[in-house]
């Protein structure tokens, strides 16, 4: 048995992926502590590990996520960087004094949490990172942040300071690469697909394990009238729950879509206001459903392909158009797309004419579900969770922590 230490950012496509994994770890006898703000509590309680908030302030973070959106993407980044950094900052010592006395034997992180680096170079014990997006830096910097100002904010006096500061106090030396502070490498790393599915396999080296999307009974009680679905054609609408807020038209879109269709449209609508929207009566809206049971009912979906959703609907061979937003999504979406396996549509130019096309298309040219069943195939053959708790304890062995 050992003791482990989890710390994850408060995000659903974050902590969702991450439960199967502490599940399979505190089954196997670990006893893990895992930190996270208070509204993941039951999530993560539910399967087995220690619950530690690190109590209000984290949910700061969550005004950064509109920061691949259009205007100056590398402005929005850094300034999105600076408040990170800063919470982190503020969020380390509460950590370090929650788990004064108390000897853990190896950490697990989110690579988008910076904290995960320093709090794992100030107790010097292995490491593993859970990589809860398809992407590494290097493909995001090809991809989204190729920026110089990027490159060079760690010659601004704030970085400075801050690195000052925390070599000063814990002797912890930080990168001098931004980007290696929010995908971080650790010691073991987590990869939630498979290595079909990532356009640069060279990009990861033998510290990474390919397990496949992060499929898992979560066991959520969530109320669905689950009968309306029955001998219905349903179509699955969500655009995650980070960027979900940022684009009101998309939703006008959907409503004109399939308003008039003989169909039944569920859509998630996360932490937002939909009294504002006038909504077709074949649409069942909800803030937060569960997306897996309803895709047992789903003849075809449209994602803003994060990573969880993307891996959901392949992983299950569910049609689907991809309207990807932001972060890693436009990565996932064009990866998938290059594989033959969707249709990736520009979210600034989209109309109901070209959505209503593209999902008629991904449903009648058999190519898709072809490709689809490809790359869902490798995530099945990745091993899942199960592989990724024998690979921690093969890693366990490796670094003489105690069985
Ligand atoms: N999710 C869900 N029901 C909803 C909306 C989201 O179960 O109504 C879950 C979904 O299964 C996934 C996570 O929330 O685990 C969303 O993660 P993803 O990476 O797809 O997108 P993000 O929200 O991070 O943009």
């Amino acid at each position: 048995m050992s003791n482990v230490l989890f710390l994850n950012i408060p995000y659903n496509g974050h902590v969702n992926p991450t439960l199967g994994l502490v599940d399979g770890l505190v089954k196997e006898g670990e006893q893990v502590t895992y930190f996270c703000s208070e509204e993941y509590r039951e999530r993560i309680e539910k399967v087995g590990a220690t619950f530690k908030s690190y109590g209000k302030d984290m949910t700061i973070l969550k005004n950064g996520s509109n920061v691949f959106m259009d205007g100056n993407i590398e402005d929005k980044f850094i300034n999105h960087i600076e408040k990170r950094l800063k919470l982190n900052m503020k969020i380390l010592p509460i950590i370090m004094g929650e788990i004064k006395g108390t000897k853990f034997d190896y950490i697990v992180h989110s690579a988008m949490f910076p904290l995960g680096y320093i709090i794992s170079r100030i107790l010097k014990i292995p490491s593993i990172s859970s990589f809860e997006e398809f992407a590494t830096a290097k493909e995001l910097i090809t991809g989204i942040i190729s920026g110089k100002r990027i490159k060079d904010y760690v010659s601004t006096d704030n970085y400075i300071k801050l690195r000052e500061r925390l070599d000063k106090f814990y002797n912890v030396k930080m990168p001098t690469n931004i980007l290696d502070l929010l995908s971080i490498k650790s010691d073991l790393n987590i990869a939630y697909t498979s290595k079909y599915f990532v356009s640069h396999p060279e990009y990861y080296d033998d510290s990474f394990i390919f397990i496949g999307p992060p499929i898992y009974d979560r066991k959520e009680v969530i109320d669905f009238p689950f009968e309306k679905l029955k001998d219905k054609k349903v179509v699955y609408i969500s655009l995650g729950t980070v960027f979900n807020n940022t684009n009101d038209k998309l939703y006008d879109i959907f409503f004109k879509t399939f308003g008039n269709l003989d169909v039944v449209v569920v859509m998630t609508a996360y932490n937002i206001d939909i009294s504002k929207f006038h909504i077709p009566e074949n649409f069942i809206v909800k803030n937060y459903v569960p997306q897996l049971e309803i895709l047992k009912y789903t003849d075809v979906a449209i994602t803003h392909a994060g990573m969880n959703s993307i891996g959901d609907l392949l992983y299950n061979n569910v049609p689907f158009v991809a309207i990807p937003i932001g972060s890693d999504q436009p990565y996932n979406a064009a990866r998938t797309s290059a594989l033959g396996a969707t249709i990736s549509l520009d979210t600034y130019k989209l109309t109901p004419e070209i959505l209503g096309n593209a999902i008629k298309k991904v449903q009648e040219d058999p190519s898709y579900l072809e490709n689809m069943k490809k790359i869902s195939k490798s995530f099945k053959e990745a091993g899942g969770y199960k592989q990724a708790v024998e690979d921690i304890f093969n890693f366990k062995k490796q670094k003489w922590i105690s069985l």
